[in-house]
Parts: C-alpha cells; structure tokens; sequence
C-alpha cells in the first residue's frame, strides 16, 4: 500500500516514514500543504497522512482542496495533530478526513486506524464488483466481433492467442498468492485483466480486477477468496470458449 505522508516537521516527518516502512508500507512525503496537493494528484497514494498544522496551505485547506477533487476525492484521509483539543477531530471531518489521530503517533493505533480504512476500500470494490457481476456474460461475442470488424480468422488468432497466454498468469497468480508478494499479484492480475478485455470476457475480468484492487491495498489475505472466485469465472469461461470453432 502506497502512503503519502505530508508533514512539515522534518524530524517527525522523517521518524514517522521510517516506522512506517518498517511495518512494509511504501511511504513518500511532502513537506507543506501546496507539495502535498501536488504529490496527490502525481502519486496517486492510497492513503494520505496530513498534518492539520501546514506552511503554504493547511491540512484541512489542503483536504478540502483534495475532497473537491474529482480525482483525489476517494483517497482516504487521516489527519494528525498535535493539538488533542476536542474541536480538532470535528475540524478535520468537517473538512473531509475519513480519519483523525494525535501525536505523538502510537504506531499500532494508527496503523490498525490506516488498515481500517484500506478495508473499507476493498469492501467497496467487492460491492461494487458484486453489483457489476450480475450484468456481467461470461463471453461477449458480439461486442468482440464488433470490435474486430467481423474478421473470423481474427477472432479465431485472437482465441488461440488468449488459450496460450493466460495458463502462465494463472500461475504466476497463484505463485504470487503463496508467496504473498503484493507487487507481482498486482502486475500479473493487471495483465490477466487486460488478456480478458481484450477478448470482452467481461465476468472473468471484474474477479481479475478485483484481485488487482486487492493486492494494490496489500490485502493478500482477501486475495485467496478472490482468487478462487477467478478460477471458477476462469472455468466457466473456457466452457463458453471451446464452443467456439477453432
Ligand atoms: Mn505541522
């Protein structure tokens, strides 16, 4: 999981990112509010840390900035302060923070507070792949053929090409699910979604991206339960495919 950390305190700043690297986050920062906006938009982290007390803009400026962002307006936010006076907290969710901790930081408190927020995330990608699977064909012919001009030997090329290909991604998947390495589940999910839309195998690549999401939040855990889910839309798609004349 990629982390920004804005923070103006070198020292804190600096600290904090090392903790938290520690515990196996890929951690950038930012050093004022007007950097922190900028490294949203070019970083695109999955989590935002944000010093409510900033030069240039403000913490809560800035997240008012990021909230009203089509772009940035889903990442979740988790402000920190120093001060623990009450109106903070309500400060910074009125101006939009998912979240809100104190420092100095407990490490374990803010890191079960980062984790929940990551979950909410995949909650809402699972909910919403639910809610696209069941529209979702297994194989869609007519919108592939539209796409290739109504060429049969294409189609035929296209289906060969995607029978030699995606046996390797599947294990490359289970591999990276084994071995619990994030990126390469991430890189090789990414591509297995991709060989699916290129053949419009629209019910097999939302399960792909689900893993992909997943495995972009760390959640390698999750990634079993989606990964089986994959390999029954996986079977059911060959199913379809070996109709096809080859
Ligand atoms: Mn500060």
């Amino acid at each position: 999981m990629k982390i920004l950390l804005i923070e103006d305190n070198e020292m804190n700043r600096d600290m904090l990112m090392r903790r938290l690297h520690r515990r196996g986050y890929d951690v950038e920062t930012a050093a004022d509010g007007e950097e922190g906006i900028e490294a949203v938009l070019s970083l695109m982290p999955d989590l935002v840390l944000m010093d409510i007390s900033l030069p240039k803009i403000d913490g809560l400026q800035a997240t008012r900035i990021l909230k009203n962002t089509e772009k940035t307006r889903h990442i979740p936010i988790i402000a920190l302060t120093a001060h623990a006076m009450s109106g903070d907290r309500d400060r910074a969710l009125d101006a939009g923070c998912e979240d809100y901790d104190t420092k100095p930081i407990d490490l374990d408190r803010l890191v079960r507070k980062i984790e929940n927020r990551a979950q909410k995330v995949i909650d809402k990608t699972v909910l919403e792949s639910k809610k696209e699977l069941d529209t979702a064909v297994i194989f869609n012919r007519d919108e592939l053929m539209e796409r290739i001009e109504y060429d049969g030997e294409l189609l035929t090329h296209i289906l060969d090409l995607f029978q030699s290909h995606y046996p390797q991604l599947m294990i490359d998947i289970q591999q990276a699910i084994i071995s619990e390495s994030a990126a390469s589940l991430q890189y090789s999910s990414h591509s297995l979604k991709g060989l699916l839309l290129e053949i419009s195998a629209p019910c097999a690549s939302i399960w792909a991206q689900q893993l992909e999401e997943v495995s972009r939040q760390g959640g390698i855990g999750e990634a079993t339960h989606v990964y089986v889910q994959l390999k029954a839309a996986m079977a059911e798609l060959n199913q379809v495919l070996s109709n096809e004349a080859f």
